[in-house]
């Protein structure tokens, strides 16, 4: 990936986890040098403390809020835990979407119980935009509660208006929690201007390590205290553990380069993913992209190719790293049950793929990709009529 060669290799799953930057690589190395743990008052344990507060305070900077909002955690899935779990009362609407990462779709589910009362679902468009209109519908017999709504689909991309969402629900009095794994290192973020109560992070997607994250807590939010794991009194209280003091400190020289490298990260990315379409449409006239093209994060596409099966293309180019339907769910038969949820038809699910582009990522790579699945989709529908019309 380094620019140089016509690339013999494409790495276009960000989504699923980016490549970690050189800056998180050498803080991670350096901070497992450390030997205190940073729970620990002598000299050892306070120079593994003050590393955490580097990080905390650099990862602040990114997303413009204090180093004392933030809670660190074992990425997004633990951050989304505790956030539902700290912030649903039971009695209250809990509003979110069929189109969450599972890690907010079945907490939801298991803090509700699934009661009909509690848990609403907002309809998503065939573009993949939540139905912002259909939260005032919900808020005009009730008050309170917690809207849960991701900030960017890992699957599409596609981005959803946090400040609206969060206007609707503030006038009714609950609180707006968000899933922003694939927006933070992203695109430039102020968690001020976004109005929302609880943010969820995590590293691996922008540059950091594996196993780290974060949950933003504005604030003075009146959450009551209820801790996903007991036991020491680390992050105030909210977290109990030893801290993984080199994630920590990856996770702050992520968000540190991330920072100042992502403005012309974003128009790079953008251009490179823009020339993937082009290139993929111009080869496979009968595609389609899914997702609101106007407000998508720079570096994903979603891409249904008709009546070819994403799996088979996938396994013919495997120089070429992308998804069928989200990584979490790869593996499992089922489809994408995002799509799905935009009204994709379930056999469109299985012919979808999603390319994920990021801050390394080259125009070789892109070029590369672009033919490997011409090729490859080639390869496929030629078996497809091998197999209904055998010789
Ligand atoms: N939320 C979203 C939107 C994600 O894409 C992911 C990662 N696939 C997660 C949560 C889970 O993040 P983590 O791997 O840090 O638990």
């Amino acid at each position: 990936m380094d620019g140089s060669d016509a690339s013999d290799e494409s790495y276009l799953d960000y989504n699923a986890t980016a490549p970690v930057r050189p800056e998180a690589y050498a803080a991670v190395c350096e901070a497992m040098q450390l030997v205190g743990n940073a729970s620990s008052t002598h000299a050892a344990g306070q120079q593994a403390a003050h590393r955490v507060d580097v990080a905390r305070r650099q990862l602040a900077d990114l997303l413009g809020c204090s180093p004392g909002e933030l809670i660190f955690t074992s990425g997004a899935t633990e951050a989304n835990n505790l956030a539902l779990r700290a912030a649903f009362a039971p009695g209250d609407p809990l509003v979110t979407s069929p189109a969450e990462h599972p890690a907010v779709l079945e907490t939801a589910r298991a803090v509700t119980a699934g009661s009909p009362d509690e848990l609403v679902l907002l309809p998503v468009g065939v573009d993949g935009l939540v139905d912002l209109d259909a939260l005032s519908q919900v808020f005009a017999t009730r008050r309170g509660g917690l809207v849960s709504l991701m900030a960017a689909n890992n699957e599409t991309g596609v981005l959803t208006d946090l400040r609206v969402a969060a206007k609707a629900a503030h006038e009714a009095d609950a609180l707006v929690h968000t899933d922003a794994t694939q927006l933070i290192g992203r695109l430039p973020v102020d968690v001020t201007e976004l109005d929302v109560d609880l943010l969820s992070l995590s590293a691996h997607k922008f540059g950091g390590p594996q196993g780290a994250g974060a949950l933003f807590v504005r604030r003075g939010v009146p959450l009551p205290h209820r801790p996903l794991l007991v036991g020491g009194g680390q992050e105030r209280g909210w977290r109990a553990g030893t801290l993984n003091v080199a994630g920590i400190a990856g996770m702050g020289a992520a968000s540190e380069a991330a920072r100042h490298s992502l403005a012309e990260e974003v128009e790079r990315v953008r251009a490179l993913r823009d020339r993937l379409e082009h290139l993929i449409a111009g080869a496979l006239p009968d595609c389609r992209l899914n997702g609101r093209r106007d407000q998508r994060l720079p570096g994903v596409t979603s891409i249904t190719i008709p009546g070819v099966p994403a799996d088979a293309v996938l396994a013919a180019m495997p120089d070429v790293s992308a998804s069928e339907g989200s990584a979490c769910a790869s593996g499992a038969p089922t489809p994408s049950h995002v799509l799905l949820a935009m009204g994709l038809t379930r056999e469109d699910a299985d012919s979808t793929i999603r390319f994920s582009l990021g801050y390394a990522t080259t125009v070789d790579e892109i070029d590369h990709a672009a033919q490997a699945v011409k090729r490859a989709v080639m390869q496929v529908r030629a078996a497809l009529t091998e197999a209904h019309h055998p010789r």
